[in-house]
């Protein structure tokens, strides 16, 4: 079933009788040639760009829950390529390339909406700090512009540009970042690969790892064994739990980030708008409530949902950058589970076990890595050697030191990136 204007106008006519299920219900089959754990944004796309870019079909998602009930479905849909170092730069720059193109090739409406990203500055180092990234992002092909205070207040007249803790001074402005609707990602993905014969396999926990003389050989789920000649493991927030199974331990530390949204409202906020001092990020969805978020909670954690004194922290930082926001009221919150790496950058990667293959360590970024991600973990899996843009992220970074990308500078914890 393709989806189209005239499709829509003629399924409106009669009565919306002719929808088809976006994907198939499969019973799992006892042997395929791929198994992915983890049905969210990553998972889905590797299983589609396995199936698209590599022509491997006989492959299996097996998701725990339902597809898109993870963090795919609890983010706060922020879309941008402005990393500064060297392997997430071009990284993130072909992943948003696959965005803008990611409506056509799925044809599905994600509601991808370059509205632009404003980095916000509060001293001269932060703004230095930014006209770097800036350069960087300029070489690697993307955009990025160094707005003066004057030019941010043109975009943003409502923020408190005099509050004598936090100046504004300027911001960095990337136009072709934005937001998407998250679920659609996660289903549009799903849909794309069911339609090329991947099996997606919902409600099936993977319990065991199989491994047989330093190969993987299979896995034991909650609806029986199923054997692969590959696996892939891409389960964000339980990425240490299911790398246990195999024996494995990651260095990835589970932390639950929270975000909010508000009332709806009349269109206020054009754009993503990001405070340099404090954690605190927002957008105005297209129902019109404000959706916002901040910090990670500082502990280790394995639950799905917030708590008060993060609210109040994130509240606080809202209301120093634009007093305004003290007017809506807040409707819901929510929390994910991230799976935060030393240095904040991703891995990518085989491990010691021959053909199980692992993608985590996406911390609180990893919505717009969707499309990259999916395509880079493919490739690999398919091919057995790394997809260029995704090369450095190596696991082995954090036993010998080298290649180390620790984009905030804020050393090995994991709940400071
Ligand atoms: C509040 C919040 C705000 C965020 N905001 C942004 C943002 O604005 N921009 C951005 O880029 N990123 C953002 N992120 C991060 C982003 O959502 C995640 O990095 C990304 O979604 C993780 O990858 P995923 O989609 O594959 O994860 P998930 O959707 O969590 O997928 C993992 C799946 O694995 C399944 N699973 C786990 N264990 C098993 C098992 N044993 N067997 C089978 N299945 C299993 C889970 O049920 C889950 O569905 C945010 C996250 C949160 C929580």
């Amino acid at each position: 079933m393709r989806f189209s204007g005239l499709k829509v106008l003629t399924q409106g006519l009669t009565g919306n009788r002719g929808w088809r299920p976006h994907w198939r219900d499969p019973a799992p089959k006892p042997e395929y040639d791929i198994v992915i754990i983890g049905g969210g944004g990553h998972g889905l796309a590797t299983a589609f760009y396995l199936a698209k870019e590599h022509g491997l079909t006989n492959v299996a998602v097996l998701e725990k829950g339902y597809l898109g009930g993870g963090n795919v479905g609890r983010n706060t849909t922020i879309v941008r390529a402005n990393y500064g170092l060297p392997g997430n730069s071009e990284f993130y720059s072909h992943s948003l390339k696959l965005w803008e193109g990611m409506e056509q090739e799925l044809n599905f409406n994600t509601m991808m909406s370059q509205r632009g990203v404003l980095n916000l500055c509060h001293s001269d180092g932060q703004r230095d700090a930014f006209a770097r990234r800036g350069n960087a992002m300029r070489n690697q092909g993307d955009d990025a512009e160094l707005l003066t205070p004057d030019q941010v207040r043109e975009k943003v007249p409502y923020l408190d540009f005099d509050n004598g803790r936090f100046p504004i001074y300027g911001g960095l402005w990337h136009s072709r970042g934005g937001t998407a609707r998250h679920d659609a990602v996660a289903w549009g993905y799903a849909r794309g690969a069911d339609q090329r014969g991947v099996d997606l396999i919902q409600n099936c926990e993977v319990t065991g790892i199989d491994t047989e003389a330093g190969r993987v050989t299979g896995v034991q789920t909650t609806r029986g064994a199923i054997r692969a000649k590959k696996v892939g493991v891409v389960v964000a927030g339980r990425s240490g739990q299911v790398a246990g199974l195999a024996g494995m331990r990651l260095p990835i530390e589970s932390h639950v980030l929270q975000a909010f949204v508000t009332e709806g409202l009349k269109p206020c906020i054009d754009h993503v708008v990001t405070f340099g001092m404090g954690h605190f990020y927002i957008s105005q969805s297209d129902k019109g409530g404000l959706v916002f978020g901040g910090d990670l909670d500082f502990y280790a954690s394995y639950a799905a949902r917030g708590n008060l004194p993060m609210q109040e922290h994130v509240m606080e930082a809202a209301m120093t950058l634009m007093p305004m926001i003290g007017k809506a009221r807040v409707l819901r919150s929510w929390g994910g589970i991230m799976d935060m790496s030393p240095d904040g950058s991703p891995i990518i990667d085989r491990t010691g076990i021959d053909g199980l293959y692992l993608n985590c360590g996406w911390c609180y970024g990893g919505f717009k890595a969707v499309p990259g991600s999916g395509f880079s973990f493919a490739h690999l899996i398919a091919q057995d050697r790394h997809h260029d843009p995704a090369a450095r992220f190596r696991l082995d970074r954090f036993s010998t030191g080298r290649g180390i990308m620790d984009e905030e500078g804020t050393g090995a914890q994991h709940n400071l990136h």
